[in-house]
């Protein structure tokens, strides 16, 4: 349940116009107006899924979006009964958009993909159907090298940027210029994967190898374990392992229940194992691919 200072599950996660929203907790609405996110951008939203606290913020971020006029279509994904769920609201509360969204039910594997940007869903074992998503964006060019376009005849400008962003330009000599003659080399890609709701599971630690950030829910410490196999969840040394077997760069544990107050205990125990641990924290923010390491800036 949201405390205070802590809200329900859901996170965005920006690329290059992009902003991908996983999960849609109560208040979601508002949260996302305070983390500043344009809601005009091009927009997918993941539900991992059906069980409420994942899921009641949904209508309110329609209407949201509705009521400052959005108009590019959104395209939302999750399992069996979502589509019944959004069509509900739909009909009951009379819940009509200013844009197109489609809602698409998932199974596993490649779910989406744009320009440089893909999601996978995996099956997690939670209780009834259950994903977690993998997110993959490799960027389209490496460092933009100014000599080497200057050295070509590419006058500094918009010719400049197109290069940067991967298009090739035509010079005003008819020369084609393409982007790998003046960008170093392509960095790796960039990798993000959310756990859902779920007990450890192979899935979780296939999809997490060798990420930048896994987000991984853990309920409870390990003196609750018998608890947390039943209820189909994780606890902070579980989590902490499976980051530490699939050596991730950073591990950022959430779904921490109420009764750990600030959640030290949960932290205290993951790092145990895992030292690159945080506490996701409402309206955190996650800075991926500037440096070889995720940076972490409170709000
Ligand atoms: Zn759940
Ligand atoms: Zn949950």
């Amino acid at each position: 349940m949201p405390t205070e200072g802590r809200n329900l599950p859901a996170f965005a996660a920006e690329f290059n116009g992009w902003v991908l929203l996983f999960d849609s907790g109560e208040d979601i609405q508002r949260q996302i107006g305070r983390a500043g996110i344009g809601l005009n951008k091009r927009m997918c939203v993941f539900i991992t899924h059906m069980h409420a606290d994942h899921i009641l913020g949904l209508p309110g971020l329609l209407l949201r979006l509705s009521l400052l006029g959005r108009i590019r279509p959104l395209r939302i994904f999750g399992p069996e009964g979502l589509i019944e769920y959004v069509k509900m609201n739909q009909e009951t509360i009379n819940l009509g958009t200013t844009f197109e969204a489609t809602v698409q039910t998932i199974k596993t594997g490649l779910i989406f993909s744009a320009e440089d940007l893909s999601v996978n869903a995996f099956e997690v074992d939670h209780r009834g159907t259950a994903f977690g998503y993998r997110m993959t964006y490799q960027r389209p060019t490496g460092k933009f090298l100014p000599e080497r376009a200057l050295n070509l005849g590419v006058p500094r400008g918009p010719l400049w940027k197109a290069l940067a962003s991967g298009d090739s330009v035509t010079l005003d000599d008819g020369r084609l210029v393409t982007p790998e003659e003046v960008t170093g080399p392509k960095p790796r890609p960039l990798t993000l994967v959310y756990s859902g709701d779920t007990r450890p599971c192979q899935a979780l630690r296939d999809a997490a190898a060798g990420s930048d950030l896994m987000i991984c829910e853990a309920m409870y410490t390990s003196d609750e374990a018998g608890i947390a196999h039943e209820r189909g969840h994780m606890t902070a040394e579980s989590a902490a392992q499976i980051a530490l077997e699939a050596d991730v760069r950073l591990l950022a544990l959430t779904h921490y229940s109420p009764r750990y107050g600030d959640g030290s205990v949960i932290l205290a125990e993951a790092s145990a194992i895992f030292p690159r641990t945080i506490l996701a924290r409402d309206l955190m923010r996650i800075e991926l691919g500037n440096t070889d390491e995720p940076v972490v800036l409170e709000h």
